[in-house]
């Protein structure tokens, strides 16, 4: 699969920190965005702590540990199991740096990861950073929020039109670091040439509307142009937090490789 990619992070107009991290690691076919929070730069902590270790634990070997909820995993994929277990690691390192050291007692992160692998793409997340897909002018949200606006839409307490009206929506339900475990949510999404996979923190999309980030893909079409533009736009909206944006273009197959693939027919 041949991708092209963009990524951008903001600290916004308001916070002093940036907590969010991201990382593309292209070659992996991985890609994650983490929103940490905490006081005192802890939240900064927690997030790098999270990249470190998906990547320490996903960079190409075949064994990966056991994950304590591997039943929950059990009709994925290989890949996405790993990636589950990754998260599940990703989790531990978090809790047990914030008992080890006062200071960052409390502190936690988001995490929206994506890993591709024979066009298909192993989804994992835990709190409220999300996944779109954008294909053919549609987007499609892949990942459904860890917070109590989205647990309440979900049991029709509010209107998904009042849950996007405003009000506290950073009451987060599940993160990586507060407990010893986590539940993992995961997915598998094909992918097909042309589709982009957009991954971001709630910085984005407490900012800036699905139907702005559908058109700005539309328009712009390059995965770095699209990215800052959607950082810049959620600036200009207040940039209320920290704002991450990557998004992963899957481009077509050289023509020398559909030939190949045509000859063998
Ligand atoms: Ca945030």
């Amino acid at each position: 699969m041949r991708l092209r990619v963009g990524a951008r992070t903001d600290k916004g107009q308001v916070r002093s920190l940036n907590e969010d991290a991201c990382v593309c690691e292209t070659p992996l076919g991985l890609f994650v965005v983490c929103d940490g929070m905490g006081g005192e730069a802890a939240g900064e902590v927690a997030s790098r702590m999270a990249i470190e270790t998906l990547l320490s634990q996903l960079n190409g070997s075949d064994d990966w540990p056991r994950d304590p909820q591997d039943s929950v995993a059990a009709g994925f994929r290989p890949p996405t199991r790993q990636l589950a277990a990754a998260v599940q690691l990703a989790n531990r390192a978090v809790f047990d740096e914030s008992r080890r050291n006062t200071e960052r007692a409390g502190m936690g992160t988001t995490v929206v990861a994506a890993w591709l692998h024979d066009n298909l793409a192993s989804l994992a997340h835990v709190g409220d950073s999300r996944a779109y897909l954008w294909r053919n002018g549609q987007l499609e949200q892949l990942t459904l929020d860890h917070s109590l606006v989205e647990e309440q839409v979900r049991a029709g307490l509010l209107t998904r039109e009042q849950s996007l009206a405003g009000g506290p929506r950073n009451v987060l339900l599940r993160a990586l670091g507060r407990e010893a475990t986590v539940e993992v949510e995961l997915a598998e999404v094909p992918l097909m040439p042309g589709d982009y996979l957009l991954l971001c923190s709630d910085g984005l999309t407490g900012m800036v509307a699905d139907e702005e980030i559908t058109a700005r893909v539309a328009r712009l079409r390059h995965p770095q142009e699209i990215s800052s533009s959607l950082v810049s736009l959620a600036n200009q909206n207040g940039g209320a937090d920290n704002i991450t944006v990557v998004v992963v273009q899957v481009l077509p197959d050289p023509f020398w490789r559909r030939l190949w693939r045509f000859g063998r027919r």
